[in-house]
């Protein structure tokens, strides 16, 4: 980006606002891809492995979003919005032609409302912040994604996020009221008025899943819950991913809703279960959570359909285990310095196509030269089908293929995964990782139509250049 320019935008907004310091500009050059940080891993002493963004505009209020957006699209200058950084697909890469918007420091809580249970954050208000400030009036949001404390309630909604009680809580769709944004051309628009409402289109998911492209989205009013009466725990045995799936199929569509419904298969078991493992069998755990005859209820009725299933009965203490330590995850670096590269990806399908994805994409990961693992467990569940979590770890003979290995790994998932037709995405969004793989969800005419949309809200494209539109 023209110094020239970084200077303009200074002089309008002031040097605290907009950043050019090595330090800024290299922690916000990229998300928790792993690449990027395998790039950064590798690179020599002093360099960062990565381009960096122009400069990075970090604004305090809903005007000086406005008047750095006014700015972008005035000059035709790309514009990145960030949030806190934890997006797995590439949403946020640096670019020296773009101004990175670091929304960290819109971070209020603005409201807590109990009585209509209703809360508004700043779009850069750290999740687990927001959850503990509803807490405090005995609330929930009940969205808790591994990532709570290091994702922002903007970047749930861009990135269409999926907490791990989503079972019975929903997705982040099911929860937002409204969202406040600035769109491309500066203006601000405020979706979403009523609880409900037949107003014409709803406009809210422009904006949800866009992952930074159609605007910057500056405020969120979630809808919350009360902090549920009891709660309780399950663990059950599966001899088979299917056996186990079916179970939860008939929970599901008995209408029961254990907002956490997990199942591991056999390799993972021994890696996150050790004590708990017996044998190949796979472990479906449970949480129950609601008012205290409910639960009971759920309890007596969740053993009589896993047993009727074939499912034996498991130690619940598996399941307090997960939810005491479920947010921990090892450092990137700790695998590269084995020489392994890992992820997740995390698909879906119905019923029907779920057993067969499972098979499918654990035999094509591990025909990728130097796996070292490919497992999977489910995490969230509907009544017409289920997600899968694959997760992978390479380690090739030659150190300078892992990237290379990691793609083919990512191919081999996604293509195994529309083959038995199941949806590419889940919950981590595409960013610039998985953008070339969206057709399989949207077919051409959806392509052509998001295309339109894109071009409508952004005709100057400074909205996430390069991110999500193949
Ligand atoms: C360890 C770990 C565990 C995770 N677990 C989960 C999980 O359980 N469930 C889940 O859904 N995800 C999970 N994720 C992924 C990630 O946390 C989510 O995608 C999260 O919603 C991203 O939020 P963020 O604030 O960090 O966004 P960022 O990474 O900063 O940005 C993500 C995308 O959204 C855009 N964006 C961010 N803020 C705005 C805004 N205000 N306006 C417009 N666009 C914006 C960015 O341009 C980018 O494209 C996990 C990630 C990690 C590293």
């Amino acid at each position: 980006m023209d110094a020239k320019l970084i200077a303009e935008l200074r002089a309008e907004l002031g040097p605290e606002v907009v950043l050019t310091d090595p330090a800024t500009l290299g922690t916000r050059s990229h998300d928790y891809w792993a690449v990027s940080h395998l790039r950064r891993f590798r690179a020599p002493e002093g360099e960062t492995g990565g381009a960096l963004p122009g400069c990075v505009a970090r604004p305090r209020d809903l005007a000086e979003v406005q008047a750095v957006v006014r700015f972008a699209a005035a000059r035709g200058v790309g514009l990145m919005p960030f949030g806190l950084g934890s997006g797995v697909c590439a949403g946020v890469l640096g670019d020296p032609a773009t101004i990175l918007l670091d929304m960290g420091a819109m971070d209020r809580v603005v409201s807590v409302d109990p009585v209509n249970l209703l809360a508004t954050f700043e779009a850069g208000c750290n999740g687990l912040a927001a959850e503990e400030a509803v807490a405090a009036h005995g609330l929930t949001i009940g969205h808790w994604p591994q990532s709570i404390a290091i994702s922002s309630v903007g970047g749930w909604v861009s990135t269409r996020a999926s907490g791990q009680f989503s079972t019975a809580y929903g997705n982040i769709e099911d929860i937002i009221h409204s969202i406040e944004a600035v769109l491309p051309d500066g203006e601000v628009v405020t979706l979403g008025k009523a609880p409900r409402a037949a107003a014409g289109p709803d406009l809210r998911h422009l904006l949800m899943g866009a992952e930074g492209t159609m605007g910057v989205i500056t405020r969120v009013t979630l809808s919350l819950r009360r902090q549920p009466e009891t709660r309780a725990f399950t663990a059950f045995y599966a001899e088979t991913m299917e056996q186990g799936f079916e179970a939860q199929r008939r929970i599901i569509q008995a209408d029961w809703r254990p907002p956490v419904m997990r199942q591991y298969d056999a390799p993972e078991v021994f890696r996150l279960f050790s004590a708990h493992a017996r044998g190949e069998a796979c472990l479906l755990i449970m949480v129950h959570e609601g008012p205290a005859g409910r639960v009971a209820a759920e309890l007596a009725a969740v053993k009589a359909i896993a047993a009727e299933a074939g499912l034996t009965e498991a130690d619940p203490a598996a399941t307090e285990g997960w939810l005491a330590h479920r947010n921990k995850v090892p450092e990137w670096t700790d695998l590269f310095k084995l020489g392994v590269i890992a992820d997740t990806i995390e698909v879906s399908g119905s019923w029907s196509q779920i057993g067969p994805i499972y098979r499918r994409v654990m035999a094509a990961l591990r025909e990728v030269p130097g796996i070292v693992n490919a497992s999977a467990h489910s995490s969230h569940v509907y009544r017409s089908g289920i997600n899968i979590y694959c997760t992978f770890a390479c380690r090739p003979e030659d150190a300078a293929a892992m990237e290379a290995r990691y793609l083919e790994c990512w191919d081999r998932a996604l293509e195994a995964t529309a083959a038995e037709g199941g949806g590419i995405a889940h919950h981590h969004g595409a960013g610039r990782l998985r953008k070339a793989y969206l057709h399989h969800d949207l077919g051409a005419g959806g392509i052509a139509l998001l295309r339109q949309v894109k071009a409508a809200l952004d005709p100057k494209e400074i909205m996430n250049p390069g991110n999500l539109l193949p």
